[in-house]
């Protein structure tokens, strides 16, 4: 891989099932670098109980994006952390282009590299509203294309796997208007910047991750 060394910051945009997580997750080894789900950072502060989570529980369930104020205290603490040293990949920020604004003058010394995973509306529900995570180690599944050995549980580490509140039909797709309306219009953004690359992800995993290396 290329200028592995020289990325420090590497952006995965592209609506929810576009398999950001997933790529995360085969990516942050090869690259050292540490992985930033937003997602699951709330999602892991809903089951600790703390005041972010329940303040960010009620836009969640209902597809809406979480405040900026909330956003930038939790994702700039877990910034701090050591493993985040070596640089990192952010997957579900920025989700809109006022965070995009912020997020560029705080890592203003960064150097940022921005990736955009495409997909169809049309695959995005099928994928969603038929995907597990696990519950110890957020590997996705999928109940028709990628089913567990052994169903419930994850291949990796053993833990039961669940369905997302929010992965319904009706959470979807109000989701999905949230980033046709908020998200999309980033790629604009990267676009002008000169930094953005995209990468049809209606392909197998392997495929998307390889075409991903090369651009790095
Ligand atoms: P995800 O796991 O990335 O699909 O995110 C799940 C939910 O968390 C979203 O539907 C939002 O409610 C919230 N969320 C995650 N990242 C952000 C963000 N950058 N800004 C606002 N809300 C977010």
């Amino acid at each position: 891989m290329r200028q592995i060394t020289q990325t420090k910051v590497l952006i995965l945009l592209g609506p929810p099932g576009a398999g950001k997580g997933s790529q995360a997750a085969l990516l942050k080894e090869n690259l050292h670098l540490a992985h930033i789900s937003t997602g699951d950072l709330l999602r892991a502060a809903i089951q600790k109980k703390s005041a972010l989570g329940q303040k960010a529980k009620t836009f969640m369930d209902q597809g809406q994006l979480v405040p900026d104020e909330l956003m930038f205290a939790m994702l700039f603490e877990r910034i701090s952390e050591p493993d985040c040293a070596n640089g990192f990949i952010l997957d579900g920020f920025p989700r809109t282009v006022a965070q995009a604004e912020e997020l560029e003058r705080r890592l203003d010394h960064h150097e940022v590299k921005v990736l955009s995973l495409t997909l169809e509306d049309a695959h995005i529900v099928e994928r969603l509203t038929k995907r597990l995570i696990c519950s110890g180690c957020q590997t996705p599944y999928h109940l028709l294309f990628a089913k567990p050995r052994e169903e419930g549980k994850c291949d990796r580490c053993g833990e039961p796997l669940f369905q997302r509140s929010d992965d319904t039909e009706a959470v979807v797709k109000e989701r999905l208007k949230v980033y046709h309306e908020k998200t999309a219009p980033l790629i604009a953004f990267y676009q002008k910047q000169g930094t953005l690359e995209s990468i049809n992800a209606n392909q197998d995993k392997e495929t998307v991750l390889s075409e991903i290396r090369d651009f790095l």
